[in-house]
């Protein structure tokens, strides 16, 4: 048994695709974005619910991901965000996975491998309407057409773009990134191509801008069951995915006066009752939770004491009496009536509901429940 844990709940990941696909035409399909180990829930499980609940297509961000959810059987398209490197373009086009392409020289690369090959190879092309970080500005993007269009042995299969700012309460500037976007599409049709996956959504831009669903939407953070943000014209229902659990390694009554923790920052101011919980800042549990983080046992908050060490934690139980050793403890997810939410916890560490599930998900044991379907 490990000392600390993750659950997962896959009817509620569930219940998260049928929000997203309650507020998308019929004809829009999901891709379901399980990158950096869907966001810390653990890649492969959660991408084969995901495909059993219908997504069509999903993404990660390296190479390696896309071959390791191939390696388990899964055979739906895959995107590769950032990219595929020459050197692993030739295995990419054998297994089918669809490179995002921002650079000529990847083209290239792409149409000589499936021209070996005896095959005509998928991509989507990724278009800068404004975020700055990947794809081709649609500024300058007519060159680039011209020589991608002059490749032979690859097909367009998809044109996206991404938000920068979509989850937040003013939308003008996500606007102003769709208007970039649809001369794209514009530019596209003017030089006689179409693709057939047309795609710019990612979670916000989902639930608050209908208008940018096109054919493919890409919603991540929202199928683990946190809103995008708290800024929302249209929050959504959703249910927490993620469950991080410990134990009570050492319960002890302490009289007052006495410290908890490196740097002394906790001093008793009664007699206390105080728990030692084997979960650190290696467990992704941040540092900056010392002495701000409230965690759960027996349905009840306990405030964490003292500084966050490497593999511990200490809280004050003193208001519980009926606390005891080896007690299941929740870090982040429900127990009883209440709830530690990913927010919560962001936004003491002055960080997005993201980097926690991703820090938290680095640990190694994780417990699926309720899958749709049992593994074969
Ligand atoms: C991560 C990512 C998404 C998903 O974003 P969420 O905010 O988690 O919904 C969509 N598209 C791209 C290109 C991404 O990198």
């Amino acid at each position: 048994m490990p000392s600390s844990w993750i659950e997962i709940d896959l009817a509620a990941l569930r219940h998260n695709f049928d929000q997203a696909r309650q507020r998308l035409p019929a004809e829009t399909r999901i891709v379901g974005v399980v990158k950096s180990d869907a966001y810390g829930h653990g890649m492969v499980p959660v991408a084969r619910e995901l495909v059993a609940c219908g997504a069509g297509f999903l993404a990660v961000s390296k190479f390696w991901e896309a071959q390791e959810l191939r390696a388990n059987g899964l055979s739906v398209p895959v995107l590769v965000l950032l990219g595929v490197e020459g050197g692993d373009m030739e295995e990419a086009v054998r297994q089918s996975v669809r490179p995002v392409i921002y650079r000529l020289d990847h083209a290239r690369v792409l149409s000589r491998t499936a021209a070996k090959l005896g095959m005509r190879a998928p991509f989507h092309l990724k278009v800068d309407t404004g975020m700055g970080r990947l794809g081709v500005p649609w500024d300058r993007l007519e060159p680039f057409l011209d020589e991608l269009l002059a490749l032979e042995a690859i097909e367009m299969e998809g044109i996206m773009s991404h938000f920068s700012v979509a989850d937040e309460g003013d939308k003008s500037f996500s606007h102003l990134q769709m208007e970039r976007f649809r001369q794209a599409l514009e530019l596209l049709s003017r030089k006689g191509v179409s693709a057939p996956y047309v795609h710019m959504a990612n979670s916000a831009g989902l639930l608050d801008l209908p208008a940018a669903h096109f054919q493919l939407v890409r919603p991540g953070i929202m199928l683990y069951g946190s809103p995008p943000s708290s800024e929302l014209h249209h929050p959504p229902d959703l249910l927490p995915v993620m469950c991080f659990k410990s134990k009570v390694i050492q319960l002890k009554e302490l009289p007052i006066g006495r410290f908890v923790g490196y740097g002394r920052t906790f001093v008793t101011v009664r007699p206390s009752r105080i728990v030692t919980i084997p979960v650190g800042y290696d467990d992704g549990y941040d540092r900056l939770l010392s002495n701000h983080a409230q965690l759960l046992i027996r349905g009840m908050r306990a405030p964490v004491v003292g500084r966050v060490s490497m593999s511990m934690i200490t809280a004050d139980v003193s208001h519980l009496p009926q606390i005891q050793e080896d007690e299941e403890v929740v870090l982040l997810g429900a127990q009883g009536d209440d709830r530690i939410t990913a927010e919560e916890l962001a936004g003491i560490c002055g960080t997005i509901s993201y980097e926690i599930y991703c820090n938290i998900g680095k640990n190694p044991f994780k417990y699926f429940f309720n899958a749709s379907a049992e593994p074969e």
